[in-house]
């Protein structure tokens, strides 16, 4: 193992499925791998009455994650024991323990507190449009982003143990144009998913602003093993299961990365290596 690691700062169960290529590929060069979870999904689909009850599916989430965990290789994950807080407009953005409802101050805290424990070099968390912009994916965008700095600052929560300056965050996006060709691609083929009303205007991040893609062609096999593994959520009947597997392969095979803080990439930098000028 090399002294280098990258942490996955998320809100729900799955969402770490936009990078399970990049982060396998970080454990097979020798470099550690985490993955922090703000919340267990508690307010999720539940694709079949059989696997959970509102009542049980966080317990059931957690689980389906360890297993997603597992698959990729990850042994660190992180709970920070926050509520679902919904779709945004949904009674469950009032719930007190909902994320977004948190203490920003205390939030942050523990995004920090995992931060000097686990000591990444790299962080990823969402970009500020969340990706389809949830609420929780927003908070932990934006979170994760003040507890990279706040980490290394040993003013900051001396209560969370000694400072640890993280060296590089970046955002997991997706590149406007891809956006654009899945929206247009779910209207030929009259698929009807939240994604297909959002206006790829709005979500995901212009082209230019892409700095690293990361070829995970040989991890398709793994990432579609992990990603079954969030069983509540693989509704037999949604949106996705229409979409031919070749066409899911293409669309899955680059995930895509913009430089957000931290210390620049050099400028000859190889866009599939998120540790550029690192080592
Ligand atoms: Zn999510």
């Amino acid at each position: 193992m090399s002294d280098l690691s990258i942490l996955a700062c998320y809100a729900h169960p799955d969402d770490e499925q936009g990078i399970s290529g990049t982060l396998r590929l970080c454990l097979d060069s020798g470099i550690r791998a985490g993955l922090l979870c703000a919340t267990r999904g508690e307010v999720g689909e539940i694709a079949d009455p059989s696997l959970a009850t509102p009542e049980t599916l966080g317990e059931v989430r957690e689980k389906e994650l360890r297993q997603a965990a597992q698959i990729i290789g990850i042994s660190d994950l992180y709970f920070l024991d926050y509520r679902d807080s919904g779709m945004d407009g949904t009674p469950e953005n009032k719930d007190p323990r909902a994320f977004v409802n948190a203490d920003e101050h205390e939030a942050v805290g523990r995004i920090v507190q995992v931060i000097r424990d686990f000591k990444p070099t790299v962080i990823v968390t969402f970009d500020a449009t969340g990706g389809y912009g949830h609420p929780d994916h927003l908070a932990i965008h934006r979170w994760t982003a003040q507890a990279f700095t706040a980490a290394g600052d040993p003013s900051c929560y001396p209560e969370a143990g000694p400072a640890f300056a993280p060296r590089r965050l970046f955002w997991s996006s997706f590149p406007r144009s891809v956006r654009k060709m899945m929206v247009e691609y779910f209207k030929e083929h009259n698929i009807h998913s939240v994604f297909s009303n959002l206006s790829p205007e709005k979500y995901g991040l212009p082209d230019e602003m892409i700095t690293n893609r990361v070829n995970v062609k040989p991890y398709l096999s793994l990432k579609r093993r992990a990603l079954g593994a969030h069983r509540t959520q693989l509704n037999p009947n949604g949106p996705f299961t229409k979409i031919p597997p070749e066409k899911w392969d293409e669309w899955r095979s680059v995930e895509s990365f913009a430089f957000g803080m931290g210390e620049p990439l050099p400028p000859d930098a190889d866009p599939g290596d998120l540790f550029a000028g690192l080592r």
